[in-house]
């Protein structure tokens, strides 16, 4: 569902990414490792649309990213791609609903129709009873499962996961890999997660390694 082909991107005069060619099926959950510097959350950035290539070709099912101004980019964005971070960058302002229901404002849903999905993500994710609280008022590990619900909101085609549990504790870590697996097994999820986490890369489908600009 995800072929990347022949990457390269620089920044200046520093290659990074040297060619790569990496492929994701319908449902595979990928980890990307390596040493940190090496180049995995550009390759992330660049999977995800948040950053572009400096030469090669991204198609996430049919659709040609490459080829996508910044206008399209940012609307396939939106609803095909769900992003979860190390730090889970909600808005503190807002209630953990409102939270999972922007991104689906963002798409133009209908605010009964978004509350709706989102008490059921919350629901799904153990985390309904906080849909009224603001993110401080949250632990860690409820904070990156309503992140996770706001990533799904949309219902995309992939999630990308940039070190999501390298903020939590070993256990809270341990329940959010979980999550994962039991979120592909129950519905065909597709997830590529960058880590550092060994656990992680030990129970995931395959793991990329990343060096010098390459794959392995
Ligand atoms: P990793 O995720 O493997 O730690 P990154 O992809 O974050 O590696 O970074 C790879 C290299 O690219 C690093 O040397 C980093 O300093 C550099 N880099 C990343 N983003 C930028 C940027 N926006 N401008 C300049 N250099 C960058
Ligand atoms: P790091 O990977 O350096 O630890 P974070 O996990 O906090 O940092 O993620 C911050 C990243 O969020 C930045 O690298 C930034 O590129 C990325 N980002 C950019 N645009 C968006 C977006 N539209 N939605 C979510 N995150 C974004």
């Amino acid at each position: 569902m995800l072929k990347a082909s022949n990457i390269y991107k620089s920044y200046g005069n520093l290659p990074i990414l040297k060619g790569v060619d990496f492929t994701v099926e319908k449902g595979e959950i990928v980890s990307i490792v390596g040493a940190s510097g090496a180049g995995k959350s550009t390759l992330l950035h660049i999977i995800g649309t948040l950053d572009k290539a400096d030469q090669g070709e991204v198609f996430i099912d049919d659709t040609a990213i490459h080829r996508l101004s910044s206008k399209e980019l940012s609307a396939f964005r939106n609803l095909h791609i769900g992003f979860v971070f190390q730090f889970h960058h909600l808005l503190p302002e807002f209630t953990a609903l409102e939270n999972v229901c922007i991104p689906a404002y963002i798409g133009g849903t209908k605010t009964d129709i978004a509350e709706k999905r989102a008490m059921e993500l919350l629901d799904l994710l153990g985390v309904a009873s906080r849909a009224n609280h603001k993110p401080s008022q949250l632990s860690g590990g409820e904070q990156q499962r309503i992140s996770v619900a706001r990533a799904l909101i949309n219902n995309p085609k992939i999630i990308l996961a940039d070190e999501p549990s390298g903020n939590l504790d070993s256990e809270n870590a341990a329940a959010l890999h979980k999550l994962f697996f039991d979120l592909r097994d129950s519905m065909g999820h597709t997830f590529v997660i960058v880590t550092h986490n060994e656990d992680l890369a030990n129970i995931s489908d395959r793991t990329i390694h990343m060096k010098d600009g390459n794959i392995f």
